[in-house]
């Protein structure tokens, strides 16, 4: 959420920081803005809506400098206008800061400096921030890279709350600073040049050289050296990252969107997921980033999944992966509730975090508590270099490649692969046999076949889309293992359309939710031929019998009687009941893309979204 970058070196900033924010913009897109440092020039310009708007601004007034900051905004204090567009000035107008995150205590710090006289021209928290900086440099005496650093560190000890902030000065001109606090920050080297930005895509195109910044840290990058420090000053140790295969991730290829692009690689990511994971010797799978014994797995008493959003759906899947095949209790929290719930948990409970970017802050907040409690806590990310990989415990990559879609997709069928695996992993340590065990890899590295099958139904469900695209609600039914992926599928259509969609356990319908069926509220029933395929009929017989359109997902060779009560049918391969939600979430995927662009929605850069939600 919120893009920065920054630059200094022997170039032109400006080109740098654009191409950079547009390799961003999935971030954030509510605003954009960039400042430039000539000299003791400082330039800004900033725009609110997309970045082509900022280019339009260029485009007449060129920003010259080696020197410069920019930043994609993702409102959270203030509308999206102008005046609260980043980079913000402080009271001075000779330091300039764009900011990623939330100054919770930002209203009493405002307070404060305007008793002291300071004016404020925008609603953000993160003018404040800027203002608090700038007044403690203008405090001391000497102006120096040294001074700088230390009003930085004065005002940051002052405020509560998340950032990832990059600022320039013009008392000192050859230097950018970073800090970062919660939201992601990475120092990008490269030679007789420096780059800031809060994800690597802004930077593989200058360098594969890079430096994951921790909460706390202070970067000051300078031409041709940096150092990183402390909130007290130490100097701080740090590894160099080399990056490589992101390039090929971030390019769109033939496709005219990523979403689209990321549902049609799912054949390659879920096999990914399982690459090198599947044991047919042990008729197990093996999972060495856990970091756990087979003897500390089998003490496991009780599983805690959290996540947001479709990791939360993901996870749900997984309540019912490790219970039918570990059967282990199992439950799901939102991440967001489980740092406040204060959830009753035995000494043998194991938590694992689900977050695709490993930045979702209120995830990485369920990680602390968790850890903070004493519980060993596992992440499922695909972000290797993420704050969430580098604190949990261990955990499983899912190896997915970048996921830029703002709407998730194949993070999604990646994490439900993994809980597939971790589920056989526990389940052949407790009670399941090595030819149950045997099956399930079988059955498991069918998948990417399948996945295939469906995938090449787009066209099909393209047409379908596009007839009930004008609806004003859907209803999205599923039961047992795809009773999430009801919620998946109804998520994904509000997401991209804004179709106000929900999702149901099919027989809850009714309960309540059966007062919205008509002619004009059309159902997707997830039905595949499984052990509740009789219970589904009947709740689509419900909906006709109100004359509500059915569109139904059946499984090949077990179609014919829901061909004959529903509207459209869309076949998918047979596969075992629990492999079926990873098949089913497919056609939803593009149910909601193909929705999407028959409404002529920005898929990639949906309203009011962003991906990787670093703010709380
Ligand atoms: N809180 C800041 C604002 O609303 C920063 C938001 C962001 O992360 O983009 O402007």
């Amino acid at each position: 959420m919120c893009g920065i970058v920054g630059y200094l070196g022997n170039k032109d900033a400006m080109p740098i920081l654009l191409e950079g924010l547009h390799r961003l913009e999935y971030r954030g897109y509510d605003s954009s803005g960039i400042a430039t440092l000539d000299g003791k020039k400082l330039s800004i310009l900033k725009a609110p809506g997309r970045i082509s708007n900022l280019e339009e601004l260029i485009a007449k007034k060129n920003l010259q400098g080696h020197v410069g900051i920019s930043h994609t905004r993702w409102a959270t204090h203030g509308e999206v206008t102008y005046q609260n567009a980043h980079p913000h000035l402080d009271a001075s107008g000779r330091l300039a800061l764009v900011h990623n995150g939330v100054i919770e205590n930002y209203a009493k710090l405002r307070d404060q400096l305007e008793k002291e006289g300071h004016t404020f021209h925008s609603q953000t928290d993160s003018e404040v921030l800027a203002h608090l900086i700038g007044r403690a440099f203008d405090l001391l005496e000497e102006k120096s890279e040294q001074t700088l650093i230390t009003a930085l560190q004065d005002a940051l000890r002052r405020v509560d709350g998340t950032y990832g902030i990059a600022l320039v000065h013009t008392e000192v001109p050859e230097l950018v600073i970073g800090a970062r606090r919660g939201s992601p920050l990475v120092l990008g080297i490269g030679k007789e040049e420096h780059f800031l930005a809060s994800d690597v895509s802004a930077l593989v195109m200058h360098t594969r050289d890079v430096v994951y910044l921790n909460d706390y840290e202070i970067v000051a990058l300078r031409p041709d050296s940096f150092t990183i420090s402390n909130l007290q000053g130490d100097g701080r140790p740090y590894n160099i990252t080399t990056l490589d295969g992101l390039a090929h991730d971030m390019d769109k290829g033939a496709y005219p969107h990523y979403m689209i692009k990321e549902i049609f690689e799912q054949a390659h990511t879920v096999h990914e997921a399982m690459r090198g994971r599947l044991s047919l010797e042990e008729a197990t799978a093996k999972l060495g980033g856990l970091e756990m014994s087979n003897a500390q797995l089998r003490d496991i008493e009780r599983i805690v999944l959290s996540g947001c959003g479709s990791a939360m759906h993901a996870a749900m899947v997984g309540e019912y992966l490790l219970e039918s095949l570990a059967q282990i209790p199992t439950e799901c929290e939102f991440a967001s509730e489980f740092r406040y719930r204060n959830l009753p948990m035995t000494k043998d409970t194991l938590v694992f975090v689900l977050s695709q970017s490993g930045e979702t802050a209120d995830t990485l907040a369920a990680l602390r508590e968790s850890q903070r409690k004493g519980h060993r806590t596992l992440g499922i990310c695909n972000n290797v270099a993420s704050t969430i990989a580098r604190e949990s415990n261990g955990g499983v990559y899912m190896h997915a490649g970048a996921e830029i879609g703002v709407a998730a997709t194949k993070s999604f069928t990646s994490q439900v692969t993994i809980l597939t695996l971790i589920a056989l992993l526990l389940g052949r340590i407790r009670h399941l046999s090595s030819s149950e065990g045997t099956k399930i890899i079988h059955q498991l590295e069918t998948l990417p076949e399948k996945i295939e099958e469906v995938l090449r139904l787009h066209e099909e469900i393209e047409a379908i889309a596009r007839r009930y695209a004008s609806a004003r609600v859907m209803l999205f039914m599923g039961r047992q293992f795809n009773y999430p992926i009801a919620l998946e599928g109804a998520l994904k259509l509000k997401e991209v359309s804004y179709i106000a969609a929900s999702g149901y356990p099919s027989a809850e319908l009714k309960h309540g939710v059966i007062a919205l069926v008509n002619e004009e509220t059309p159902s997707i029933f997830i039905a595949p031929h499984d052990a509740v395929f009789s219970k589904n009929i009947s709740s689509i017989q419900e909906v006709k019998a109100r004359r509500g359109p059915v569109i139904a997902l059946g499984t090949e060779g077990h179609c014919a009687e829901l061909e004959s009560i529903c509207d459209h049918v869309i076949t998918i391969p047979s596969t075992p009941d629990y492999l079926t939600p990873i098949l089913a979430t497919i056609p939803l995927q593009f149910f909601a893309y193909y929705t999407a662009l028959a409404l002529g929605c920005d898929v990639d850069k949906p309203r009011n979204l962003a991906k990787s939600v670093t703010v709380e």
